[in-house]
């Protein structure tokens, strides 16, 4: 597949699968993010709406514990180790002025975020250009076609070099949620796939 077939697939993928993000605070989005590791959605909602419910801003979670995070944290997946994380994050964002940094390697630093997390509050809160590439986008873009790669940090390069910027920031959430809803990991529903006739997985089936 050539990088105009698969920005062509690419686009209806996103056009089957819209995601809107109704939160763009950076310090949100990052949070939320975090919290969303290894959690569904609907889980990540209602513990990030619980937890900014109670501690709405960096400062606010600056001045916790870790501990104190727990009720509120206690649904998601390793609520004590995120819950370390967002306190600490919290207090370099408040030592900071309340500014989450709009950079790459900045972000990388902070506990618990790596390139998915950042490209998501890049793109997501300060509309640059991010690919992020979690298990579902290197799964489809795989099994599609797109790329042949071995991890999801070879999936970003290779995906990237492929696409238009224009692109990178839609095709996460897109196919997260085609990734949940119809290209799941174990057994894909093909016969309710808008791209079937573009994917060139051989296991595919109607
Ligand atoms: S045809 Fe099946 S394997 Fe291919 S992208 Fe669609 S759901 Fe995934």
């Amino acid at each position: 597949m050539d990088a105009k077939q698969v920005a062509h697939v690419c686009e209806r993928i996103i056009s089957f699968f819209p995601r809107i993000h109704h939160e763009t605070d950076p310090f949100r989005v990052l949070i939320s993010t975090i919290i969303s590791q290894r959690n569904r959605d609907e889980v990540t909602e209602r513990v990030s709406a619980k937890l900014f419910g109670l501690y709405p801003t960096a400062k606010h979670l600056a001045a916790q514990e870790p501990e104190a995070l727990y009720p509120a944290l206690q649904e998601s997946g390793l609520y004590r180790q995120k819950s370390k994380w967002i306190v600490e994050i919290a207090k370099r964002v408040d030592e900071a002025g309340g500014v989450v940094p709009n950079d790459l390697e900045a972000l990388c630093r902070y506990p618990g975020v790596g390139r998915k997390t950042a490209n998501i509050v890049l793109s997501v809160s300060f509309g640059i250009p991010a690919l992020a590439v979690d298990t579902h986008v290197h799964r489809i873009s795989n099994r599609i076609g797109f790329v042949h790669t071995k991890t999801p940090e070879q999936t970003e390069v290779a995906l990237t070099s492929l696409l238009p910027a224009s692109l990178w920031g839609d095709l996460n959430g897109s196919m997260v949620e085609m990734g949940r809803n119809v290209c799941k990991p174990l057994k894909p529903v093909c016969s309710a796939c808008p791209v079937f006739d573009d994917c060139e997985w051989s296991e595919k089936h109607r």
